[in-house]
């Protein structure tokens, strides 16, 4: 008789297969807490126990694409669309760089005209210029050709963030349209391109979809580490009216189970990929206000305080109840910090916080 690995036995390993992870996502109880655990204690003994944090400004709404899932997406007209000015998204760059923030991402909706492509080679120089190229600058722009990531490499940006949702094709093409614009493949050979460019990449997935398995996000968490990703942001899906997915909401568990389940992704994720970045989604702290602390004494080690300009925040409403809509960037720091405190760890102030995977990876 072959004799059943138990949950600690498990936990042990430094490998993981499929049916190990699953269990790790499934885990109740004595297994859960033994996972979370294990989990710290990996963070600690590889990263460490600092937190780095970087800069959230979503200097635009403006989206060429439909996520079905996506509160911005080009086809809900209730949306006031808006562009930042440059001096106000330089304004927050400057706050992040005079408060020692070490980063900042730039994050919009996607599009690939060249008066955007050229809009954001513009702004990654003038950021590194205000900053005399301390900030590092992060990316979240969506899909582009080779050349545009490459020019915006050039420019100063050295981090870029594109999810791939779900790495299941079938599921991804559920909670998108079914055109070529909005193509798995595309995505995955984008992923591919930053990587060639010489970018530290940043993937994930969102969690508690409707259609998505146990499975699947066992699957994910495989899919990150056979892509060798050097940063992972994933959280949960959370459901906004306006928007085609919503119509689906009856098959997606209660928000609390869909936090819990990121949790223990994130702490399965530390495991697997002891020595990535793993960011603690605002996604949590919309479902819990204290779930990103909760998911650094876990597993994770960014965070990322919303910068965008206060009169913005409502018209970036990815989902419902997204958290700090009328905080300025003051208030959210003096809070953050008091919150990482809590959560055990120090803010590494004023460094990049590269991902170790990274360095190791050059
Ligand atoms: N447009 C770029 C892109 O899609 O890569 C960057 C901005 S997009 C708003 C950033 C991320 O928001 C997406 O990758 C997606 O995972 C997340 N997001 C969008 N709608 C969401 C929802 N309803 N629940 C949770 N996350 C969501
Ligand atoms: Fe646009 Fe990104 Fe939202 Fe998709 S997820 S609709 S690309 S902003």
């Amino acid at each position: 008789l072959r004799s059943v690995k138990s949950f600690e036995e498990i936990l042990k390993q430094g490998e993981f297969s499929q049916p190990d992870l699953v269990r790790m996502l499934k885990a109740e109880g004595a297994d859960r807490t033994a996972l979370f655990s294990a989990a710290a204690a990996r963070k600690e003994a590889v990263v460490g126990k600092k937190v780095y944090f970087r800069g959230l400004v979503e200097f635009s709404n403006v989206c060429s694409k439909d996520c079905l899932y996506c509160g911005i997406r080009q086809s809900n007209s209730k949306v006031v669309r808006y562009e930042a000015a440059d001096e106000d998204i330089l304004a927050a760059c400057r706050f992040a760089w005079e408060n020692r923030f070490g980063s900042v991402v730039l994050q919009s909706g996607e599009l690939s005209s060249s008066t955007f492509i050229n809009r954001v080679d513009q702004l990654l120089r003038q950021i590194k210029a205000l900053s005399k190229g301390e900030l590092g600058i992060t990316l979240s722009c969506g899909e582009q050709s080779r050349e545009t990531y490459q020019r915006w490499f050039n420019s100063g940006a050295h981090r870029y963030l594109l999810r791939i949702e779900s790495s299941n094709p079938e599921l991804y093409g559920k909670i998108h349209p079914n055109n070529a614009h909005h193509s798995f493949e595309k995505r995955l050979e984008c992923l591919q391109l930053l990587k060639e460019c010489g970018y530290q990449v940043g993937t994930g997935v969102m969690i508690g979809l409707p259609f998505q398995t146990m499975d699947d996000l066992a699957n994910d968490l495989l899919f990150l580490k056979q892509i060798d990703i050097d940063m992972v942001g994933m959280g949960p899906y959370i459901e906004h009216e306006d928007t085609p997915l919503y119509a689906y909401r009856h098959l997606i568990t209660s928000k609390q189970e869909r936090f819990d389940l990121a949790l223990r992704m994130v702490a399965a994720l530390r495991l697997l990929m002891p020595d990535i970045n793993i960011a603690a989604a605002t996604a949590l702290q919309a479902i819990d206000p204290a779930g990103r602390e909760k998911a650094v004494k876990i597993g994770a080690n960014i965070i990322m305080p919303n910068l965008t300009p206060s009169a913005f925040r409502k018209d970036y409403q990815l989902y419902e109840d997204k958290p700090c809509l009328d905080e300025d960037a003051d208030q959210c720091r003096n809070c953050l910090e008091a919150r990482i405190e809590l959560a055990g760890s120090e803010i590494g102030y004023g460094e990049w916080g590269d991902s170790n995977h990274f360095s190791r990876r050059q």
